[in-house]
């Protein structure tokens, strides 16, 4: 499966030595990273990029996760350089893609409880997935980070066997041969649902960010929270898991079908009215 190279609208930055050839059948996987410092400002943006370059220890993808700023060193199916080599295996190349991520932050204090992910975000999930990747985290969720040692909480069990095995997302704190405890405990929860519902096949970043904008010209920040308010606005009561995600799912449905938004949430209100119907009969019922 080949996936996005460039991310649309990620910044070029130039790397200090070009990235490794991949020559790994493991499945594809991302690695995440907190640079240790504080996000928000382009002096910190400029000050990683020189640390990095440094260092020669760039990841593939750079972000900023109060500003949604995000810039690319090298491309995704090439070999970063943050991780250390585990003996002989050469570690930034296991998998068939092995998609690095520095993310200005602390691993003290998890970036998914400050920050503002937008369009950037989303379009680096949508290079993700488009690599096959699975929104799952093989070696479990990145540990807690604690200043005194053993620094991770619970101590990451970094297993070979996991991660020449198997795809999907890690932290750092996972990767045998590595000892740095980034990203801490960031909300898996949380990073998932910012990337929004996985985009479908033939369902560009393009369509996608037309329907951000959309959306954002309606007067919502997100897919998932005009949905929630469209449903919502309904008035009618949503009972039941089921009941939502058919809701949820005539709403996608629609937006998927380039559908406008008005329409999308007529939608929605053809699947609750037989649910509403029968609420009030309910309630009539019982008096
Ligand atoms: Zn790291």
């Amino acid at each position: 499966m080949a996936g996005t190279i460039w991310i649309p609208g990620a910044e070029r930055i130039t790397p200090s030595a070009p990235g490794g050839n991949i020559t790994s059948n493991a499945p594809p996987r991302v690695v995440w990273h907190t640079t240790e410092a504080d996000p928000g400002t382009s002096a910190v943006w400029s000050s990683m990029i020189r640390v990095l370059k440094n260092k020669s220890a760039e990841p593939q993808v750079l972000y900023d996760p109060l500003t949604d700023r995000l810039g690319q060193f090298m491309p995704l199916d090439v070999g970063g350089r943050a991780l250390r080599n585990d003996g002989s295996t050469l570690t930034n190349r296991v998998g068939q893609v092995c998609i690095q991520i520095e993310v200005i932050g602390r691993a003290a204090k998890p970036f998914t409880s400050y920050w503002k992910p937008g369009k950037n975000y989303r379009a680096f999930m949508a290079a993700v997935r488009s690599w096959g990747i699975k929104d799952v985290w093989p070696a479990g969720p990145p540990p807690r980070f604690i200043a005194d040692p053993p620094h991770n909480e619970p101590e990451s069990p970094r297993s070979r066997t996991i991660w020449l095995n198997r795809g999907g997302h890690y932290g750092h704190s996972h990767i045998p041969g590595n000892n740095h405890g980034d990203p801490g405990g960031i909300s898996t929860t949380a990073l998932f649902a910012a990337a929004s519902t996985t985009p479908k096949e033939l369902f560009t970043v393009g369509q996608y960010e037309n329907l951000m904008q959309q959306i954002k010209n309606e007067g919502a920040a997100t897919r998932q929270e005009v949905r929630r308010q469209a449903i919502w606005s309904l008035r009618y009561g949503v009972q039941t898991e089921d009941e939502r995600a058919r809701a949820d799912k005539a709403f996608d449905d629609a937006i998927e079908a380039g559908k406008t938004l008005a329409e999308a949430i007529a939608a929605v209100a053809a699947v609750m009215r037989p649910i509403d119907a029968d609420l009030e009969y309910r309630a009539r019922r019982n008096g």
